[in-house]
C-alpha cells in the first residue's frame, strides 16, 4: 500500500482578480503555503487524516483574511453565525456545527461533536451550550467584526443581494470559506469544511459546509471531498457524495470524478463553486465554475503547489 501522505486546502470560490498583484496576492498565497507546510508535518511525523485537516482549518480559521473563524462574513442582521464539519474516513464518523457565533474555532467544536455525543450535528443555542460544557470559551463579537466585513455586508446589503465571499460585490477586499482533505501515511482519509457563510444571508441559514454528503465528505473506500461555493447549489446536488459514488461506482479516477462531479453541479442547477479532492491512493484533484478558487496541495509527499 501507498504509505505516503497527501493534502489538499481551499481559500473558497469565487474571483480574486483584485488581488492578483500586489501585497495581498502575496498574503494569499503566504497564509496557504505556511498552512500546508504544518498540516505537512503533522503527516509527515504520523500524524492522522483527523489531527491534519483539523490543524489546517483551525489555522485557516484564525486568518481574518478567510470567511470562516475570526474572518467570517456577516448574515442580515450585520452578525456572524458559522457553520463547520469534519469527517473520518475509517469509520464515516462525522461531527458538524450549524448557526454557531461567538466561538473562534467552530471545526473544533465539530469534532467535539464527533468525540463526545452520540450526534452529527449540533446546532445554534445548543452547539452553543455544549461548547460551554467542553470548556470551550466564548470570544466577543468584536473579534469577528473586522472593518473589511462590515463595509462589505453594507454593500451587499444596499444592493439587496446574498453574495459569496469572492463575489464581485464592488468591495475592495474579498475573502473565502476554507476547507481542508487528507489522507495520512496509515492511508486514512478525512475532510474538513468551516464558513461564515455567504454575505447578508437569512438570519439562521445553513449552507452546505456543515452538511455531510453536500460540503464535506470523506470515505476510505473513495476520497475525501470538501466544498466551496452557494452552498445550496451543493445541498441540491450533495455533490460530495455524488463525487464520492462517481469513484465507487463508476471507477473514475480522481481528475475524472472532480470533472464529471462540477460538470453535473452547471448542468443540473447552474451551480457556482468549485471542490477539492484526495483520492484512496492520495492523488489532488479540484474543479470549480466560478472563475477562481484559491488551493493548495501536497500530493504523496511532493512538492507544495498552490493556485487562485
Ligand atoms: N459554501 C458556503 C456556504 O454556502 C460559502 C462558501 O463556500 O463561500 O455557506
Amino acid at each position: 500500500m501507498n504509505n505516503n501522505y497527501s493534502l489538499m486546502i481551499h481559500g473558497g470560490a469565487g474571483t480574486l482578480d483584485h488581488v492578483k498583484e500586489g501585497k495581498d496576492a502575496v498574503r494569499y498565497l503566504e497564509s496557504i503555503r505556511i498552512v500546508l507546510e504544518h498540516g505537512r508535518y503533522v503527516l509527515s511525523v504520523g500524524g492522522s487524516a483527523m489531527e491534519a485537516v483539523e490543524v489546517c482549518a483551525v489555522m485557516l480559521e484564525d486568518d481574518p483574511l478567510f470567511n470562516a473563524g475570526c474572518g467570517s462574513v456577516l448574515n442580515e442582521n450585520g452578525k456572524v453565525e458559522m457553520d463547520a464539519a469534519i469527517m473520518d474516513g475509517s469509520d464515516l464518523s462525522a461531527g458538524a456545527v450549524a448557526g454557531i457565533s461567538n466561538i473562534a474555532n467552530p471545526v473544533m467544536l465539530a469534532r467535539l461533536v464527533l468525540a463526545k455525543t452520540e450526534h452529527v450535528m449540533l446546532v445554534g443555542e445548543g452547539a452553543m451550550r455544549f461548547a460551554e460544557h467542553c470548556g470551550m470559551e466564548r470570544v466577543p463579537d468584536k473579534y469577528f467584526l473586522t472593518k473589511q466585513r462590515i463595509q462589505q455586508y453594507e454593500a451587499a446589503k444596499r444592493k439587496g443581494q446574498q453574495l459569496l465571499d469572492h463575489d464581485a460585490a464592488g468591495q475592495e477586499q474579498k475573502l473565502g470559506t476554507i476547507g481542508a482533505v487528507a489522507r495520512d501515511k496509515q492511508g486514512n482519509l478525512a475532510a474538513a469544511t468551516s464558513t461564515g457563510g455567504i454575505i447578508n444571508k437569512k438570519w439562521g441559514r445553513v449552507g452546505d459546509s456543515p452538511i455531510v454528503g453536500a460540503g464535506v465528505y470523506a470515505d476510505n473506500v473513495t476520497c475525501a471531498v470538501s466544498a466551496t461555493g452557494y452552498g445550496e447549489d451543493f445541498m441540491r446536488t450533495v455533490l460530495a457524495k455524488r463525487i464520492s459514488d462517481l469513484i465507487e461506482l463508476k471507477n473514475l479516477d480522481a481528475n475524472l470524478a472532480v470533472k464529471q462531479g462540477i460538470e453535473y453541479l452547471q448542468n443540473r442547477v447552474k451551480g457556482r463553486g468549485g471542490v477539492i479532492l484526495i483520492d484512496r491512493e492520495g492523488r489532488c484533484a479540484s474543479a470549480f465554475t466560478t472563475k477562481k478558487m484559491i488551493h493548495g496541495w501536497i500530493e504523496n509527499g511532493g512538492e507544495t503547489m498552490h493556485r487562485f
